[in-house]
């Protein structure tokens, strides 16, 4: 079983002090609202209502927090629309997000979900320049590949990674990939990089955690 699987809805943090206590490693999840967030993060842990919660209305502002293991998070950060948001939501929404991005260090890598018909939008772009100001990997999964035809959809991500500079070796701190939650297309790319970051260092990490005994009990 993948370790995504495992996945457990938590918490909805206001902010940074509504966090858990910021140990282990998270991985963080953004993405314009309607690009496919939810469904990616369904996808990913092959768990249909999981992220329904970042859905629920009063919710959509905080950061929705699912644990893996004592050790091991996922946050899906909010978004927001199409619509002109007010000035005042938008610092908001920057000063909650920027903070967490900034000041986490258990944030090993951000994935940015964009649909794959309308990418790198301004909501993108900041998504990117947090990332690129804080120095941590950013994987942008283009979903909704199933809408474009094979050409337009590798167009697109040539595109994309072109216009990011991102290269293919995954050398670079921006990786893109082309991704589908109705067709699950592309899961497998996508679980590797939140896995891969999610792995505790070896260097001091924890020990093999020794055979729990049997209790007595059932
Ligand atoms: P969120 O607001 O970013 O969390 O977006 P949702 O995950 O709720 O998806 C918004 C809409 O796009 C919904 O109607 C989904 O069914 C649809 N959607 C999401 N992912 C895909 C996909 O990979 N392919 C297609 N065809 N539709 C998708």
């Amino acid at each position: 079983m993948h370790i995504l699987h495992t996945a457990k809805f938590l918490k909805s943090a206001a902010g940074l002090r509504d966090m858990p206590p910021d140990h282990g490693c998270e991985v963080a999840f953004a993405g314009r609202s309607n690009a496919g967030k939810s469904s990616a993060l369904n996808a990913l842990a092959t768990h249909k209502g999981l992220a329904r919660v970042s859905k629920t209305p009063g919710r959509t502002q905080l950061l929705n927090v699912f644990v893996l293991d004592d050790e091991r998070r996922l946050v899906d950060l909010p978004g927001y629309g199409y619509a002109k948001v007010p000035i005042g939501v938008r610092d908001q929404w920057r000063g909650m997000v920027d903070g967490y991005l900034r000041s986490r260090e258990a944030l090993k890598g951000l994935v940015l979900i964009m649909d794959s018909r309308h990418p790198l939008k301004d909501f993108d772009r900041q998504m990117l320049d947090f990332a690129a100001a804080i120095a941590k990997p950013c994987h942008v999964l283009l979903t909704k590949a199933d809408k474009l035809s094979r050409n337009e959809a590798t167009r697109t991500l040539n595109e994309v990674r072109k216009e990011l500079g991102a290269d293919t070796e995954g050398a670079a701190p921006v990786t893109v990939q082309l991704f589908s939650s109705t067709a699950k297309t592309g899961l497998d790319e996508a679980r590797k990089v939140v896995s891969d970051w999610l792995e505790l260092p070896s260097a001091g990490g924890r020990p093999a955690a020794p055979p729990t005994p049997a209790h007595g009990r059932s």
